[in-house]
Formats: structure tokens, C-alpha cells, sequence
């Protein structure tokens, strides 16, 4: 994954985490985060980071960076790939014309999916086209819209009967034909009765009479149509919809390792103060390459007696997702995830009943009717992608644990061309840090939105706009008298339930709340988790990040020849 933003920080740099995993640090119990409070290179507090240098000959750097990422998930780690980026210098010819060629082939392949994908979104905005034009006829018939619908049946089906019987040809001979038309009830059939009704002669009355039967066949037959069609072709954008998404990851991986090359003078800000370091030091360098590793793993603390968990129904012994963390970490605007990526902060409106999120702006829910609540862009990934994966123990979590161990592993490598040959430099900064399971979330969170970047991007080149995913039940809901056919066949136990549902609703109303989970701020304890450095979190927490820390140290510097 490569996206060019910075990585939150957790060693006190802005925007991110602050390090507390001291004595009196600040808001411990609300969080905990112990490591190196620090950039690299500076002194730090804290004895949980290396540095660790190597230089061979080629392939032998990149052999330890593959011998570490084998190596962790052995140790119990999730190992996820947060940065990578390589850049190639134009000062060596050979290097930089071999990487513009690949760099091409890449384009090309890009390209060629892309068109096919252009061809199935050009497709899929037909199809929403379609289904906006039925969306429109059930409106109609749901608001009893006659004007529009009669509006539409001269315009569109009337129209067809051909000069001198169509009303709008006969409109110019007749000109209150078309009000007359309009005025008309379906009762309105029989000649005399409308002729009387209207005040017109008994001539133009015969045409409005067999008009109106029309209409009224007509308008039966477009209804069953509308409702047919729609759920049709809701089918067929549904289908679209995964084709789309099928090219765009099959392009992801193409597109990232695209943009992961940079050729010299297209580097960013952000990388080329890192890259600069390389080029002061050996002046020779024909690519340089960076690799940012995150790795994690449940510290599980070997207390003697070991309070009994108790699971939530939240699904977690602690809740991950607090306000204190949301606020403070993920939506503020200088400090939080939010300051790298503002549209964390899109507002959406979020129904608690049905667990849905919506479009900001509904007021109500359009499925059950209840009063939305407002959220957030980044309230929806935690809770519908975040939380979802991490009750079901994915990526090494455990909703039964909340502290883990977390390493920050940034990889440099630096190719170079010396008199005496080639040369493969590679630097391992590890930083080793204890954290709360809040600010594991925090960095979970950031992994999700640098996919997401990549994500927007290639459906900024594809210019598509997903619909919402459940159109079809909310037309049902927003349209319940044009889709009456299946509201009919409720049964009594049913409608007694709605009913019930109904008076429910109205004394429910007072108490509605957002319910994200708060930290116990209120009580004697400043949070949920440990607040005591001394006696606990040292002896149980730190220790055991500590032990592991010195394990891959070890491993490196071995695998280094070093020892
Ligand atoms: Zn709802």
C-alpha cells in the first residue's frame, strides 16, 4: 500500500498519540501508550528502540528484511505492511531507464483495465439512469401524484397516437383540452356525465371519456411495470456494482506498486526529507526504498490472581472504541487521525435500530422511520469494518484482551554504486511499543484509511459513486403505497406488531442518545485500564514487551553476522 501521507505518530510527534507509559503520565487510565517519546536519533526516556545497520552485497539486505517478516507471524504477530515506496535516482542511467520501462509496462496494464472498467461504469450509469425513471413513477404513484402521472401519459404514451388524434395535436384547436384532461377523475368515464361536469360539448367530451380509459389502463399497466422493472434492473446495478468492484482490486495492487515508484524529482514532501538523510551520506545511491511494518500481539500478563473478564454485550471486555479516544485521536481536526485524513470527519446519519448508516441529511430513518442520529465517516469504518473483524478475532485481536505490544518497524534500504562494486545498505529503526487496545484501534484505523486513499483514487479515475447498498428495501419503505401489493399481504400478528410498534416508538422517543460507549471518566478510577505505573503496568505490561523487543533485536543482529 502506498499512499503518499505521513504516519500518525505515537512517539509525541504531531498529529498522533502522546506517549504516557510513564510515571504520572498524563490521562493514564484513559489510555495507555509506552515506548520511545521521540524522533529517530533523539534521546528518548525510553530504551525500546534501535537501531540496526547493514551493508553487503545485493540481495543480501533485502534477504534479512524477508528473514524478519517470516520470522514474526511465527512469534504470534499480525504483520501489516503500512508504507512502502521506492525511488530511483536519474543519476544512474541503467537503473532509472529500467525502472521508466517498468514503470510504463505498469501504466499500460493500468490503462487497459482501466478501459474495461470505464465500459462496465458507462453501463452501470445507464442502469441508475433506468432505475431513477422507475424510482420516479413509484413516487408518483406513492404521493397520488395524478397531475404528474397524467403529465407523463400525454407526453410520453399519448403522444404516440399520431397527429390529429394525440391530445397535444389537437391541443392547438382545442385549448382547454389538455386542463380539461387533467381535471378528470378515474370516475370519469361516462360521456354525458363529463360533458355536464365540464361544461364542454358532447364532441370534446367523447375524446376526454376514451382518453381518460386509457389513462386509466395505461396507469395500472406502468405501475406493475415500474415495480417490476425497478426490481430488475436494482438487480442488474447490484451486479455492475461487483463487476466494478472486481476490476478495481484486480487494478489495486497494479496502481499501488505504481505509485510506489517515484522517479527522482517526483518525490514528495513528506519522503524526500527521509530520502535526503541517504543522499548526504553516500551521494551514490541509484535507488532507495522504504518499507513501513506494523506488528502486534496480545500482551497477555502472567498475574497470579487474575480478576475474572467479564465480556460486555458489546462483544468486549473493554469497549476499544471510547470517546475519549474518538475525540481526541480520530476527530480532532490537529491532533487525530482527522488532521491526515478530513474526510474521517464526513457527516453521515446513523439509524440505532437498524445498525445503518446513511447520507447526511435524512432526519429519519427510511427503513423503520426512527430518528437518525449524526456520525461520522470514521465512526462508520470502526464500526462496521474495525470492531466487526476484531469481535471475530481477525488480525491476531481479542476482544478478551486490551493491551497488546505494537512495533514500528521503518526499513530503509539504499542501493549504491562504489570503484569497488555494488552495494546493498539496509537500516532497521524498531520501535517497541505498550499499548492499550484503544490506541491499537487508532492505528487499525489508519491502516483502513491508507487503503481507502488508494481505493478513492482509483474510483476518482473511474468517476463512480456507489448508490446505497439497500435501494431496493428503502424504495419499498419510501414508496410503501406504489409497493402495496406486498404491505397487503401482512398478516394479523403482523399488523398488531406495527401497531405495537408504533405506541412503542412514540415513548421512546424522549431517550434517544447517542450511544457510543463513554470511559468511566466519572469514576474514582481515571479509565478503564491500568493507571498504576509502577507497581502494574511495569512489572506486568512493559517487562514483556521488553523480553520480546531484545528477541528480534537478537534475531537481526544474528542474522547480520554480527554475533
Ligand atoms: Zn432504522
Amino acid at each position: 500500500m502506498s499512499i503518499d501521507k505521513p504516519i500518525f505518530a505515537l512517539d509525541g510527534g504531531k498529529p498522533g498519540i502522546p506517549p504516557n507509559g510513564k510515571p504520572n503520565g498524563k490521562d493514564l487510565g484513559k489510555y495507555l501508550l509506552a515506548g520511545p517519546d521521540g524522533p529517530p536519533g533523539s534521546n528518548t526516556s525510553n530504551n525500546q528502540t534501535i537501531e540496526l545497520n547493514f551493508t553487503g552485497t545485493p540481495g543480501t539486505a533485502s534477504a534479512l528484511y524477508y528473514s524478519l517478516v517470516f520470522q514474526l507471524p511465527k512469534w504470534g504477530f499480525n504483520v501489516i505492511k503500512a508504507d512502502e515506496w521506492i525511488e530511483v535516482s536519474p543519476t544512474h542511467q541503467e537503473y532509472y531507464q529500467r525502472t521508466i520501462s517498468t514503470k510504463k509496462q505498469l501504466e499500460g496494464i493500468i490503462k487497459e483495465g482501466l478501459a474495461s472498467a470505464t465500459a462496465a461504469v458507462a453501463d452501470y450509469e445507464l442502469l441508475k439512469h433506468d432505475l431513477r425513471k422507475y424510482e420516479d413513477i413509484l413516487n408518483y404513484f406513492n404521493e397520488e401524484d395524478e397531475h404528474s402521472l397524467k403529465a407523463m401519459f400525454i407526453d410520453q404514451v399519448d403522444v404516440h397516437t399520431g397527429e390529429g388524434i394525440s391530445m397535444r395535436s389537437i391541443a392547438p384547436r382545442w385549448p382547454t383540452l389538455i386542463s380539461d384532461f387533467m381535471k378528470l377523475t378515474d370516475e370519469d368515464i361516462e360521456v354525458d356525465k363529463i360533458a355536464k361536469k365540464l361544461n364542454i360539448s358532447r364532441a370534446e367530451a367523447v375524446i376526454l371519456s376514451t382518453k381518460n380509459r386509457l389513462y386509466k389502463v395505461w396507469k395500472k399497466k406502468i405501475l406493475d411495470v415500474a415495480r417490476e422493472r425497478y426490481s430488475l434492473i436494482y438487480g442488474l446495478v447490484k451486479s455492475r456494482e461487483k463487476t466494478i468492484t472486481e476490476y478495481k482490486n484486480w487494478l489495486k495492487p497494479y496502481i499501488s506498486r505504481f505509485k510506489m515508484t517515484v522517479l527522482g524529482g517526483e518525490r514528495s514532501e513528506v519522503r524526500s526529507k527521509t530520502l535526503k538523510a541517504y543522499a548526504d551520506i553516500t551521494g551514490q545511491a541509484t535507488f532507495a526504498n522504504g518499507i513501513r511494518i506494523f506488528a502486534w500481539k496480545v500482551l497477555k500478563t502472567a498475574e497470579i490472581r487474575k480478576p475474572l473478564k467479564e465480556v460486555k454485550p458489546s462483544g468486549f471486555v473493554i469497549d476499544p472504541y471510547d470517546s475519549y479516544v474518538r475525540e481526541k485521536f480520530i476527530l480532532n481536526k490537529e491532533t487525530g487521525l482527522a488532521a491526515i485524513y478530513p474526510w474521517l470527519l464526513t457527516e453521515l446519519d446513523y439509524c440505532q435500530k437498524c445498525k445503518k448508516f446513511y447520507g447526511a441529511g435524512i432526519e429519519k430513518c427510511p427503513i423503520c422511520g426512527e430518528r437518525t442520529v449524526k456520525m461520522t465517516e470514521a465512526d462508520k469504518i470502526v464500526m462496521k469494518e474495525i470492531l466487526p473483524e476484531w469481535k471475530a478475532s481477525k488480525m491476531n485481536l481479542d476482544p478478551t484482551e486490551s493491551y497488546y505490544m505494537f512495533f514500528d518497524f521503518d526499513i530503509s534500504r539504499v542501493g549504491s554504486r562504489l570503484p569497488i562494486g555494488e552495494l546493498e545498505d539496509i537500516t532497521f529503526d524498531i520501535r517497541a511499543y505498550t499499548v492499550s487496545h484503544n490506541v491499537l484501534l487508532v492505528k487499525i484505523l489508519e491502516i483502513k484509511c491508507r487503503e481507502k486513499e488508494i481505493e478513492k483514487y482509483i474510483d476518482e479515475i473511474l468517476g463512480i459513486k456507489f448508490g446505497e447498498s439497500d435501494a431496493l428495501e428503502i424504495a419499498k419503505k419510501r414508496y410503501p403505497k406504489a409497493f402495496e401489493v406486498e404491505e397487503k399481504e401482512k398478516t394479523e400478528l403482523e399488523k398488531f406488531s406495527d401497531e405495537l410498534h408504533k405506541i412503542g416508538e412514540e415513548f421512546s422517543g424522549a431517550f434517544k442518545k447517542i450511544s457510543i460507549p463513554k470511559t468511566q471518566l466519572m469514576f474514582s478510577k481515571p479509565g478503564p485500564y491500568e493507571s498504576h505505573f509502577k507497581d502494574r503496568i511495569t512489572k506486568n505490561y512493559l517487562k514483556l514487551t521488553g523480553g520480546v523487543f531484545a528477541q528480534i533485536k537478537d534475531f537481526l543482529i544474528e542474522k547480520m553476522g554480527v554475533r
